[in-house]
């Protein structure tokens, strides 16, 4: 067996000048095809993006955005070809003859080929070549990815296996797996003139994946502007945020309320959350259609976002180190905090009415209205403090100016419409 620690990104064509095989200037472009790629891959991916709402596949697949080309997907699980005539495009884009743009799609890492070829065998592969004996050799996935790659107007890495190498590449591999951009290396650039578009995710969010590729075929398509991507190649605008920033539980982290155990409502970073540090959307998008997302159902976030995942998370379920400064800090100043703000929310949820008679009418349950001396002072201050430097205020004198001047408006076109009408 090989050393299993150095990268074969090597068996990418260094002669390649990664000049376009098509002409981009020739007119609109109205169809682009699209080759999927699965390498060391659970199909997650392509499950989480059949299962995209903005935009869907199919209406990629239809061309029924205006503007956007009409995308021709080859996937060997959604297409209704197979065999040889599945394979046929495939080979027609390798040898530059398909006539037509195209991107390639790679979900799952990259397996280092070299290995599985001195056992004679083969780690993934799609395909075969016949030789003169008339003996079907599979084609790895790795060498289509090697023979797409240079003619492809961008070469985007769906999920966290193909962008960073993934569980495939965890500890212990014997199949040296590694992201696409460890295979085509730094240099690579794709036709347009861009490196491995990066959308990470353990399975990434069907959205990112569709919305990614919609955008690049708008710039594709000469209707859009590229795409703004991070210095990892990810859309910058999906994976800029922590997912913290965007939690429905980061209220209760900055008020220091922290869950014990699954099922609870707090902020779950005592039970292993690493969000606070994680670039990820999923939250704030939710996972398919705006609904669910891990701590929207109540799970923690284990960076499946990230590179080095999941050796650099695990083990899971257990506290980041740096949950003992951070949540401590947040315990310390937010149950002030929350004393502060249940105070206010005491106050302020009351009527002017109740107010006057200190009583709550409701019918569903014994609200205390009430305000001994101690409240009301404390009122007394807080509403000079929130009315001072501004006249607006409710029951001020600019406000009955205000009210005044809009009576006498009302009373003068009345007027004038009654003359009309006479
Ligand atoms: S559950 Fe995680 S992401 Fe949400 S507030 Fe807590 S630490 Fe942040
Ligand atoms: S929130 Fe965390 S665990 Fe959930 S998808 Fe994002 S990175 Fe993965």
């Amino acid at each position: 067996m090989g050393n299993q620690d150095e990268r074969t990104k090597a068996e990418v064509p260094t002669n390649v000048s990664y000049l376009p095989r098509f002409g981009l200037d020739e007119g609109p472009v109205t169809e682009v095809h699209a080759f999927w790629l699965a390498g060391l891959s659970c199909d997650g991916c392509s499950i989480a993006a059949v299962g995209a709402q903005s935009p869907t596949v199919e209406q990629l697949i239809t061309g029924s955005i205006p503007g956007l080309p009409k995308v021709i997907l080859h996937h060997p699980v959604l297409s209704v070809t197979a065999g040889h005539k599945f394979m046929e495009a495939y080979h027609e884009a390798k040898n530059g003859t398909l006539g037509a743009p195209y991107v390639v799609i790679q979900e799952g890492s990259v397996a280092d080929e070299n290995i599985a070829e001195e056992f004679g065998g083969y780690w993934s592969a799609m395909g075969v070549t016949i030789g003169d004996d008339g003996v079907h050799t599979p084609i790895p996935t790795a060498h289509w990815l090697r023979d797409l790659a240079p003619g492809a107007a961008a070469v985007i890495a769906v999920g966290t296996c193909a962008t960073w190498g993934g569980v495939p590449a965890a500890a212990g591999n014997l199949t040296n797996a590694m992201s696409v951009m460890d295979y085509l290396g730094k240099e690579y650039l794709s036709t347009l003139g861009l490196p491995p578009v990066n959308i990470p995710g353990c399975a990434p969010l069907g959205d990112n994946i569709t919305e990614t590729v919609a955008s690049i075929l708008m710039f594709l398509a000469g209707v859009g502007p590229l795409p703004e991507f991070d210095e990892l190649g990810r859309p910058a605008w999906m994976f800029q945020s922590t997912v913290h920033r965007g939690c429905v539980r980061a209220g209760n982290y900055e008020e220091g309320k922290f869950a014990d155990e699954y099922g609870q409502k707090e902020c779950l970073v005592e039970l292993g959350c690493w969000g606070p540090v994680v670039q990820c959307n999923m939250v704030s998008r939710g996972a398919i259609g705006h609904n669910g997302g891990c701590m929207n159902t109540g799970g923690i976030c284990i960076g499946c976002t990230m590179p080095g995942f999941p050796d650099a998370f695990a083990p899971f379920y257990k506290a980041p180190p740096g949950t003992m400064v951070s949540s401590n800090i947040s315990r310390s100043t937010g149950s002030f905090v929350s004393y502060l703000r249940k105070f206010t929310q005491d106050n302020q949820n009351l009527t002017s009415h109740w107010k006057k008679t200190n009583e709550v009418p409701s019918g569903w349950a014994n609200v205390d209205g009430r305000r001994g001396l101690g409240k009301k002072t404390v009122n007394f201050f807080y509403e000079k403090l929130k009315r001072s430097g501004t006249q607006f205020t409710p029951g001020s004198k600019r406000q009955q100016e205000l009210q005044e001047s809009a009576s006498r408006y009302l009373n003068k076109s009345t007027a004038n419409n009654k003359i009309a009408a006479e």
